[in-house]
């Protein structure tokens, strides 16, 4: 019998169109594992909701696996390290792996290719970074050219099947229990929700593809509608890499329907995993320096307003509203994601990293590139951004996008307001004294913003 091979498993959990699995199995017997290291990325661990999904992520992996002969080995520690005694205690020496653009899972690649012969794969992209390039043999800055020479190599692969059986190592190397490891909240149990939404695993995320596609021919529109249900809700499933990018982008094309607006948002995804790939600090620092200088609230000073944005509670309905869907759900819709990322960095003035920290901590589908480049975005501060002088009014997004309803939802205080006041009760002397006061006026709010970047740029 050939010696068994490692599966190294990340943000890859799933058996089809994984090609590391693909090549693990041409060599010989296969020991899937997944290595959960809290103290590598340092402060980009994985978050308290991201905790939920792999719970069960993982969980429904195994199953899968079970039920093709194998299984999966949970570990906890350093990858490299963990990987090595895997390696010893089962006799194997090579390692197949997806490759990951994430600064720590760079770092561990290189690390475990020091110890042991890694193999590493693509997939986890339409296209790995670097392969489409600028003339001048650079990768793109701004993502409208990058899309355009992304198309040009689109389709991508046709996604492979699962594999109908894979073959188990003689002896299995130890693992620790899932339960074990406390991936799911308790006392509270803030998630208890988030399970009437989700399915973690390749099976949800399979399922959530085919509902999607009889949605595709309104997502032109509808994706910009908070009250509607417009969008995929695919983001924690591709970022656990439970469904092949490629899987997501061939069954979408062959819906009916213009696809188009769809796919380059899945281009997005590319993109902003290419920025993290070029520069590995997004996720910490402004990718344009002059934003070094921008004079941010001290978060001591600002310490009531961060609380009642992360709560809920800034008297704007359209952000309280997107607030309470991310505490609820873990997810939040993306139009409503600009407008109280907006409002935190430019109404509230306070340093986009403290947003993106804490969408780290709540998304399900917190993604350290798509955190990162969209948080930058916002800002003003990334390498293809919003200008930071352009200040979204989330009193009028909120009527623009039709949210009324989506308020109603999340913010049950104003459910009994009409379609008109409930944007803004303020300014129809109809605010219910349970919901809190405007902690600051637009108008104020703007000027504040506006002479904090022109004193920036003195
Ligand atoms: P759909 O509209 O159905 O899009 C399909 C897929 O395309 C998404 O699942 C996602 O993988 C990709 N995509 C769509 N929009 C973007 C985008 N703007 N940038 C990159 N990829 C995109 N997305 C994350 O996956 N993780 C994050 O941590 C994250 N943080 C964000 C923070 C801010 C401040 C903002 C404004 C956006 C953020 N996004 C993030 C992007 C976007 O909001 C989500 O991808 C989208 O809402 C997910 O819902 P969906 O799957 O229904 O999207």
């Amino acid at each position: 019998m050939p010696d068994p091979v490692i599966l190294w498993l990340r943000q890859d959990l799933r058996l089809s169109d994984q090609a590391a699995l693909i090549g693990a199995l041409m060599e010989g017997p296969v020991i899937p594992v997944y290595v959960l290291d809290d103290a590598a990325p340092k402060h980009w661990k994985i978050g308290a909701a991201q905790r939920w999904w792999l719970h069960y992520s993982l969980k429904s992996l195994d199953e899968s696996l079970r039920a093709k002969g194998s299984r999966l080995i949970l570990r906890r520690g350093d990858c490299a390290q963990e990987l090595q005694l895997v390696a010893q205690e089962t006799g194997s020496r090579r390692v197949h792996a997806l490759s990951h653009y994430e600064p720590w899972w760079r770092n561990a690649e290189r690390a475990v290719a020091k110890e042991l012969d890694l193999q590493l794969h693509d997939g986890m992209l339409l296209l790995p970074p670097g392969c489409v390039q600028t003339s001048g043999g650079s990768p793109y800055q701004i993502y409208t050219p990058f899309a355009r020479a992304t198309m040009l190599h689109m389709p991508p692969h046709e996604p492979q099947p699962a594999p109908s059986h894979i073959d188990a190592p003689l002896k299995w190397p130890a693992g620790d229990s899932l339960d074990g490891w406390g991936l799911l909240p308790a006392n509270p149990d803030w998630a208890a929700a988030f399970g009437k939404d989700w399915t973690p695993g390749e099976k949800g995320a399979r399922q959530n593809v085919a509902s999607f596609l009889d949605e595709v021919r309104d997502y032109d529109v509808a994706r910009n509608l908070p009250s509607i249900e417009g969008t995929s809700r695919l983001s924690p499933h591709l970022h656990f890499g439970e469904v092949s990018p490629a899987y997501v982008w061939h069954r979408v094309s062959s819906a009916s329907g213009d696809a188009m607006t769809f796919l380059k948002e899945m281009i997005w995804r590319d993109y902003a995993h290419t920025q993290i790939w070029a520069l590995p600090t997004y996720g910490s620092q402004n990718a344009r320096p002059d934003f070094d200088r921008m004079p941010w609230r001290d978060l001591r000073e600002a310490k009531a307003d961060f609380a009642a944005w992360k709560k809920g509670r800034t008297g704007y309905p359209i952000v309280d509203a997107g607030m309470r869907q991310l505490w609820t759900t873990g997810w939040m819709h993306n139009r409503v994601r600009m407008i109280a990322a907006s409002f935190l960095i430019k109404h509230l003035l306070i340093d986009w990293r403290h947003g993106a920290r804490w969408f780290w901590d709540t998304l399900v589908d917190a993604n350290y590139a798509n955190n990162s480049v969209n948080w930058q975005w916002v800002a003003g501060s990334g390498v293809d951004a919003n200008l930071f002088t352009r200040i979204m009014a989330p009193l009028t997004q909120s009527p623009k996008f039709d949210a009324a309803d989506y308020i109603r939802h999340w913010v049950p205080e104003l459910g009994h307001l009409d379609d008109k006041a409930i944007h803004d009760p303020d300014s129809h002397h109809a605010r219910p004294s349970a919901y809190p006061p405007k902690r600051i006026g637009h108008r104020e709010a703007r000027e504040r913003a506006l002479a904090a970047y022109r004193q920036s740029r003195n």
